[in-house]
């Protein structure tokens, strides 16, 4: 039964499902839970570096009291790094909080929102809460189509969203078709690029925070700390977008959705960002790795620019995916598309290797 009267919106929708855990599969399937690996949610498979870690810690004895709601330090640190205002400089609760907050300042029911699909699983979200219109364009080849994205703008679009690298995809796009793109669109469409991934890529995609939004305040860039930095349980987003566009994002920020913590860690983070990167070129060493291996044993893999890699197997997926975890290896499937991976410490990215060559 249900009680009270939910908006249809949200009735219709099905429970956020996220990638699962290795005890839950390890239950399906019969499995010790201590030898299945999680390559589900694309997290970094190592822990925050030790100077993080410290500053967290040190931070959890001052949670009696509300933290900073503006992140002040912090965005302060990252106008710094970026090189841009401190207005021009959004903090949320995960990058996944910006986007919502981005829906609900801009988002009203009819609006359209138009982005590539498959993509990120939370945009289809965000535009069921907020009632807009979603507007799904097909990727050719596992890549946007970018004329396409432009030509599915109408009058009614508020928001382009483009996750950039690609969410399950791994495909990028160059900043320059990003450009061709906003100035098709009119100057009142806010074209959002999702860098949850950026700093992944190791080819030269350009920068949208140098190269576009100085010309186009209608961009809006939206970072992570929870992917290459390791910092997924904080939760602490970053946006670059016009101060105009930051004031109306801000307002409909949560509370100290920020916490202390994912301040104080996220601080740490930027200071330590030479260390990160070390990291970084060994999950990314690791991602070029697993993408010859596989390309050498006759799967058709694209381009893999994120930290994660992506099976086109179509009406297959269903057949592979309970047979990588019965074998222990929890994977993402996108049924009757396709399986993504996430690029974990060696010894796991060899578990699966080993489990699909058994296939
Ligand atoms: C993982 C991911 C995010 C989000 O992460 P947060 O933890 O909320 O910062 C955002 N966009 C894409 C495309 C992602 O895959």
């Amino acid at each position: 039964m249900t009680v009270g009267r939910p908006r249809a919106t949200v009735a219709a929708m099905a429970p956020y499902r996220p990638g699962k855990s290795t005890a839950m599969a390890a239950d399906e399937h019969g499995l010790d839970a201590a030898d299945a690996v999680k390559l589900s949610s694309n997290e970094n498979p190592y822990p925050p570096v030790a100077s993080v870690v410290e500053a967290v810690a040190a931070a959890a004895g001052e949670v009696n009291r509300y933290g900073d709601h503006g992140a002040t330090e912090l965005r302060h640190a990252l106008a710094g790094w970026l090189g841009v205002d401190v207005a021009q400089v959004v903090t949320g609760c995960g990058s996944v909080g910006l986007l919502q907050q981005l829906f609900l300042s801009y988002v009203d029911p009819g609006d359209e929102v138009v982005y590539p699909w498959p993509s990120f699983e939370a945009y289809p979200v965000d535009v069921r809460i907020t009632g807009g219109v979603e507007v799904a364009v097909p990727l050719v080849d596992h890549a946007f189509d970018m004329d396409s994205v432009a030509a599915a703008v109408t009058p009614r679009t508020k928001l382009v969203v483009l996750a950039n690298p690609n969410n399950p995809t791994g495909t990028a796009v160059h900043v320059d078709e990003i450009r061709t793109l906003v100035e098709r669109v009119p100057d009142d469409v806010l074209v959002v690029v999702d860098e949850a991934y950026r700093e992944f890529v190791t080819v030269d995609l350009g920068d949208p925070v140098t190269d576009l939004v100085p010309d186009h305040p209608n961009v809006v860039v939206l970072r992570t700390f929870s992917k290459a930095y390791g910092l997924a349980a904080l939760r602490t987003g970053y946006g670059v977008a016009d101060p105009s566009v930051a004031e109306q994002v801000d307002k409909v920020l949560i509370p100290f959705a920020v916490n202390h913590l994912a301040q104080k860690g996220s601080l740490a983070a930027i200071a330590a960002r030479d260390e990160v990167q070390v990291v970084i070129d060994r999950l990314t060493a690791e991602r070029d790795r697993v993408v010859v291996a596989l390309r050498d044993g006759g799967w058709e893999v694209p381009d893999a620019h994120a930290n994660f890699v992506w099976l086109p197997l179509g009406g297959r997926t269903d057949e592979v995916f309970p047979e990588l975890e019965r074998q222990g290896v929890v994977v993402r499937p996108f049924p009757g598309v396709g399986i993504r991976v996430t690029i974990g410490t060696p010894a796991e990215n060899d578990r699966f290797l080993a489990a699909l060559a058994r296939l």
